[in-house]
């Protein structure tokens, strides 16, 4: 079974052949990290714009390296939803004209359900699993019951972990995307620094609003007071502060939940001291089976989108040539 993905929803151009929904043949990312970079963040006409001059090119480099022709292919997955709407159009249009032209069915999936089933690649899930997904624009903790059943038992009530990463960079003078920056940083400094945990107890809701606010103050206070942070501790301090909530709450889930597996998914899972904290806090349950998918495939690429595709195609999901891209769509139900 023979796969095409599409991924179009931010600021990454991807395009992936998968078989049998596990195994990559050809993974093509490109990065428009860069034209982004002098305006601090992702700008979405600009992003549109180069989705439209890459997505070509990546499509059939895609499927050059897999040494595919259309007539191979069982269906075509693309993302359809939650993103920036002029930029998901660009590869919801690209797939539904190949689609189209070569009469292979099209299937939709929700960015977040791919960011999840890059877990997929390599592995067989075994359910119930929770999935902690820390993305860009999404902090979440999500229940599988089944292939393509998602339950959300938590999420953030206001920023989303990769967003208070990339915002506390920002004030730290350091380019977009923070994220990484933070992680490289945090590991040179000392978790010195007073930072609140947002618990929201008796639920598994997430808040790092209030954190990054709390960084904020802290180097605005030290600053009048003539006084400066190293921000090697800063870094450390802030990533100390997400990793403990998010490995809290994770672990208190799993335990509540009976799952079998814990998949972690979304950029912020590229992070070097998050996957060694729960390495770590997963060492004390051996029964749960901890997955952390390989750096490439955390952040956004289009082999998630395939590997996520091809258990729609299976279970029967088609789309039409009149899907649409839907900026708001909702995991549990797409
Ligand atoms: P979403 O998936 O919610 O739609 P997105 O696609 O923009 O949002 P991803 O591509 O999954 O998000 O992840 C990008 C985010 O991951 C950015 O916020 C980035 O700073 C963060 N990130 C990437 N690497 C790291 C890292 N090593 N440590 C912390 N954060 C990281
Ligand atoms: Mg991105
Ligand atoms: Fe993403």
């Amino acid at each position: 079974l023979l796969v095409l993905g599409i991924e179009t929803s931010c600021d990454e151009t991807a395009a992936a052949v998968i078989k049998n929904g596990t195994e990559i043949v050809s993974n093509v990312v490109a990065s428009q990290i860069e034209s982004h970079k002098r305006f601090g963040g992702v700008v979405p006409e600009l992003a549109s714009r180069h989705h439209v001059e890459q997505i070509t090119i990546v499509i059939e480099e895609a499927m050059q390296q897999a040494d595919a022709a259309f007539k191979d292919l069982d269906a075509i997955a693309v993302t359809e939803g939650p993103g920036l709407v002029g930029a998901l159009l660009v590869g919801v249009n690209a797939a539904k004209a190949l689609s189209f032209a070569h009469q292979i069915p099209l299937v939709g999936v929700h960015h977040i359900a791919g960011h999840i089933y890059a877990n997929r690649i390599g592995h067989e899930m075994k359910f119930p699993l929770l999935a902690l997904v820390v993305s860009g624009g999404h902090t979440e903790l999500v229940l599988m019951k089944g292939h393509a059943e998602f339950e959300v038992i938590g999420e953030t009530r206001d920023d989303a972990a990769g967003e208070a990463y990339d915002k506390v960079a920002r004030t730290l003078n350091l380019p977009y995307p923070g994220g990484p920056q933070i992680d490289r940083l945090a590991h040179e400094g000392k978790p010195n620094v007073d930072l609140p945990r947002s618990w929201l107890e008796g639920t598994y809701d997430f808040s790092f609003s209030g954190l990054k606010s709390a960084v904020i103050n802290t180097l605005h206070n030290a600053a009048q007071r003539g006084e400066s942070i190293r921000p090697e501790d800063m870094a450390a301090s802030f990533q100390q502060s997400v990793i403990d909530v998010l490995v809290g709450k994770t672990v208190e889930a799993v335990k509540a939940f009976g799952v079998k597996e814990v998949l972690v998914a979304g950029g912020v899972a590229a992070n070097k001291g998050l996957r060694a904290a729960l390495s770590e806090a997963f060492r004390d349950l051996p029964e749960v089976a901890l997955r952390i998918p390989p750096i490439q495939l955390c952040t956004d690429n289009a082999a998630m989108i395939a590997a996520c595709g091809t258990v729609l195609f299976e279970k029967g999901k088609r789309s039409s040539l009149d899907l649409n891209a839907y900026p708001g769509l909702d995991i549990e139900n797409f």
